[in-house]
């Protein structure tokens, strides 16, 4: 066994520090045997020092610059938060030649071409396994026991707060509004959600899915994203009636083209789902990812994407890690980003569409509505109709729900725009896409 102590400094004692920080001392002799050396805490980053911590005052420190440049600390473990000061303090951590492990996806999703470039130089690793889907082992098995296939698709619920809301509509046909104060009232939604409902926190992690399972540099801003804050309980019924349940999806997709051309896709939307696959019953507040590759098949992950403690085993994971390559040398992959293909833009992505509207009840109406889908060349698979009736239960109208087959996302924004126009629909209600059906 190695004499030396390996130094590890952990930056944030919040949700996710405070249980690594008890998992580092409860587990002491355990990860010691697992590592080969000790496993010793240097200190903690915070922003109030004074506050009763549960951690010895001496070991509490808000000079997180200071306490990165320790001479002792081998391994900086970043659990802040914000993009910033955590990129800061990890690009010193690089530079000094201190491996890194974090769980800021926001961070991973906008600045990994740099921090790979800083942990390559000094020869180090940069793990990040916590940043997608929390407990749930989804980034080492994409860049290892995958390393030698090629990933088709991956496609996921990667955000447990919009999939309670969504699961809570679905079970309880509640609105939207009341899921959400729901959802906050139990502590599933943030004071502020934004990040979650608008899709911002599932477009970070497709960002990372789709760089390491294409071998591509993908950004946050290369994935096209909505929200699922216009999601309503008609729509629920509506998916119902269709055999799907709706979620919020994170899509990351190898595109090949006629002529053999490869693009990268990345999404992020709710979707209807059919109720036959693995996706549409991953309920509350639980994540799932559904990796398809060529040689392997469908493989699906599944578990707690958040929480402190969940969250903490995989930080522990990639602290292992890096603390083993320490003792032992060598170091974990590096970012591979060789491909380096073309990312493909959201019209030109074939999906099928489901299209709910209001329209007058008169003779012509469905042909009229037929008419426009064929004019862009949509293929409509299924049209459900029923009669509309105001508060004195007089006919006021029809829904029509129009699911349709594959089309490329231009064509459907085209026939849309085109339906609005016409003089019989009264109101688009919404529209979404299908995924993980058939034709
Ligand atoms: P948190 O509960 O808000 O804790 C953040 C910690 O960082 C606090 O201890 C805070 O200090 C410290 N901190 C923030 N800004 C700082 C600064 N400028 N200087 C020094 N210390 C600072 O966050 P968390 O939920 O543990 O999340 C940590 C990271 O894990 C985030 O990147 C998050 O996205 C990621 N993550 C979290 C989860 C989860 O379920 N929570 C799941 C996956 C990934 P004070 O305590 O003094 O305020």
């Amino acid at each position: 066994m190695s004499e030396k102590a390996i130094g590890v400094a952990v930056l944030g004692l919040g949700n996710v520090g405070t249980e690594v920080v008890r998992i580092i001392e409860e587990s002491a002799a355990d990860l010691e045997a697992r590592i080969g050396a000790p496993l010793e805490l240097r200190g903690v980053g915070v922003r109030r020092v004074a506050k009763d911590r549960g951690v010895p005052v001496g070991m509490l420190t808000d000079d997180i610059e200071a306490l990165v440049s320790r001479d002792d600390v081998d391994i900086v473990v970043e659990l802040m938060g914000p993009v910033e000061p955590a990129r800061k303090a990890i690009m010193a951590a690089l530079e000094q030649g201190k491996s890194v492990v974090t769980a800021n996806k926001a961070l991973m999703a906008q600045s990994t071409g740099e921090l790979a470039q800083a942990a390559e130089k000094a020869r180090v690793d940069l793990y990040f396994e916590a940043a997608v889907a929390g407990a749930i082992p989804v980034i080492r098995p994409l860049t290892q026991s995958l390393a030698g296939d090629t990933v088709l698709r991956v496609a996921g619920i990667v955000n447990g707060t919009t999939n309670y809301i969504l699961s809570a509509m679905n079970d309880t046909g509640a609105s939207y509004e009341d899921a959400l104060a729901d959802a906050s009232a139990l502590g599933y939604a943030e004071a502020d959600p934004t990040a979650d409902v608008e899709g911002y926190d599932a477009a970070a992690k497709a960002a990372i899915l789709a760089s390491i399972a294409f071998h591509t540099r993908v950004t946050a801003d290369d994935v096209y994203r909505e929200g699922i804050t216009k999601v309503s309980a008609a729509d629920f019924e509506s998916a119902r009636a269709l055999g799907c349940n709706i979620k919020l999806l994170a899509i990351c997709e190898r595109l090949t083209s006629g002529k053999g051309k490869q693009r990268v896709s990345a999404r992020v939307y709710p979707a209807l789902v059919p109720l036959d696959h693995p996706l549409a019953s991953v309920n509350g507040a639980f994540n799932a990812v559904v990796v398809e590759a060529e040689a392997a098949g469908r493989l699906m992950f599944y578990g707690q994407g958040a929480g402190g403690a969940p969250t903490a085993s995989a930080v522990m994971g990639d602290l292992v890690m890096a603390a083993r390559n320490r003792v032992q040398g060598g170091r974990g992959p590096r970012e591979s980003k060789y491909a380096k293909l073309p990312i493909a833009s959201i019209g030109a992505i074939p999906t099928r569409y489901y299209v709910n509207m209001n329209v007058k009840d008169q003779p012509g109406v469905l042909s009229a509505v037929a008419a426009e889908f064929s004019r862009h060349e949509v293929s409509i698979a299924e049209v459900r109709q029923q009669g509309m009736t105001d508060n004195e239960g007089e006919p006021c109208g029809a829904q029509i729900v129009v699911v349709t087959h594959q089309a490329t996302d231009a064509a459907l924004s085209e026939t849309v725009e085109a339906l609005a126009e016409l003089d019989v629909v009264q109101n688009i209600n919404s529209v979404l896409r299908m995924e993980g059906a058939t034709a």
